[in-house]
């Protein structure tokens, strides 16, 4: 099957008691049994629902994957994969790296001695440079948020299986419309469901894909003794949306290209940040590993004034300024006040993430009116 059939059929059958086409939402904490012990495979509504195993196997089917597992965030299926580890085990990681994943493995995880080492893994070479042989996990999130870094995972899966480590690959920003790492050798592929693969900007799930069984059960383990899953309307609601998963993604990605169009062409605007542009350092491997280059955009403006940013996140009227990504409609966003606010300005700048660094979640709209928006505010 491929990915646009795949999309509306995989593990998605109409329901057996009915024919209803659309998968049923079963909202229902429990099962009854016929006698103890005998039942339809179904005990408890932690550990198994038939909304969420539909959800669950559709989703490995689009990674191309054997096994799937729903959480109730990303961040709750991030904490499963690090509940694979124990206490003197090391973990490398990218440098640009999700907000929240950097806070749950310095101020969480650490305390319970695991530990992290932040690397610019989009530069060849730095990987093998950090690893000991205590490093059981190589974390990797590529395009980086927010400033696009290409990491290249069949080159990270190489250098984990000289050293038995896992790789596991964030790969929210991309979709797996747009690329599958477990093809390329990877553990273990993370999604915020919330982002594209939901789609409306109206559910927060996380999910693991995998095609090792045994990982596949201990995580399944940690998702029900840890109990983080989410609610079967919620598994309905992302089910629907996966529906135009392909669609969307086509349309995000010929947006993002109609914005980069403009963007390099404004006198304003100084970097821009794009995995699909010729000069961008890791096009090459972003061309190799992905199928197009997404909505997800950074630039900064000429001259590296905080106002000046500041002005342009308020001056747009389609692009909304919120935090998030991945959702129909577009999104503004100024990663130096809102999502890395945290992180101090030097420490920012480090790694090119500037004052007057703005990001974009290029929605589905029409790309003229998105380009106009941009235009008025921008001035
Ligand atoms: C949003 C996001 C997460 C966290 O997911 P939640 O569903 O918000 O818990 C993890 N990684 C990336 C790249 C994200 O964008």
């Amino acid at each position: 099957m491929k990915f646009a059939t795949k999309v509306l059929h995989a593990g998605i059958e109409p329901d057996p008691t009915t024919g209803a086409i659309m998968t049923p939402i079963f909202q229902t904490s429990t099962y009854v049994q016929e006698a103890p012990g005998n039942h339809k495979g179904y005990e408890y509504a932690r550990t198994q629902n038939p909304t969420r195993n539909v959800l669950q196997n559709n989703l490995a089917a689009l990674e191309n994957g054997k096994y799937g597992l729903c959480f109730s965030s990303g961040m709750a299926a991030t904490d499963a994969i690090m509940k694979l580890l124990n206490p003197g085990d090391e973990v490398v990681s990218t440098n640009d790296l999700y907000g929240g994943t950097y806070r749950i493995f310095t101020k969480v995880f650490e305390r319970y001695g695991i530990k992290f080492n932040f690397v610019p893994m989009h530069v060849p070479g730095t990987i093998e440079k950090k690893c000991t042989a205590q490093t059981k996990l190589l974390w990797l999130e590529t395009p980086t948020n927010p400033m696009m870094n290409i990491i290249d995972i069949a080159a990270a899966v190489a250098a984990a299986k000289s050293m038995s480590a896992l790789v596991c690959v964030d790969n929210t920003f991309a979709s797996p419309y747009l690329q599958n790492p477990l093809d390329l050798g990877a553990d273990l592929v993370l999604h915020s469901v919330t982002k594209y693969i939901s789609g409306h900007s109206d559910v927060v799930m996380g999910a693991i894909i995998t095609n090792d069984a045994g990982l596949n059960e201990r995580l399944q383990f940690l998702q029900n003794a840890c109990g983080g899953v989410p609610g079967p309307q919620d598994c309905f609601l992302v089910l629907r949306g996966i529906k135009t998963l392909h669609l969307r993604m086509q349309r995000h990605c010929e947006n993002g290209q109609h914005l980069i169009d403009f963007l390099a062409s404004h006198p304003k605007v100084d970097k821009i940040y794009y995995p699909g542009l010729p000069a961008h350092p890791n096009h090459v491997i972003a061309k190799q590993q992905m199928r197009g280059f997404g909505g997800m955009i950074s630039f900064t403006l000429k001259g590296n004034k905080m106002e000046d940013a500041l002005k342009v996140l308020s001056g747009t009227k389609l692009f909304a300024l919120a935090e998030s990504l991945g959702g129909v409609e577009s999104l503004i966003g100024h990663p130096a006040s809102m999502t890395h606010a945290s992180i101090p300005k030097e420490e920012r700048e480090k790694n090119g993430l500037l004052d007057s660094l703005i990001r974009l979640s290029v929605g589905v709209e029409d790309a003229g009116d998105l380009i106009d928006d941009l235009e008025k505010a921008i001035g």
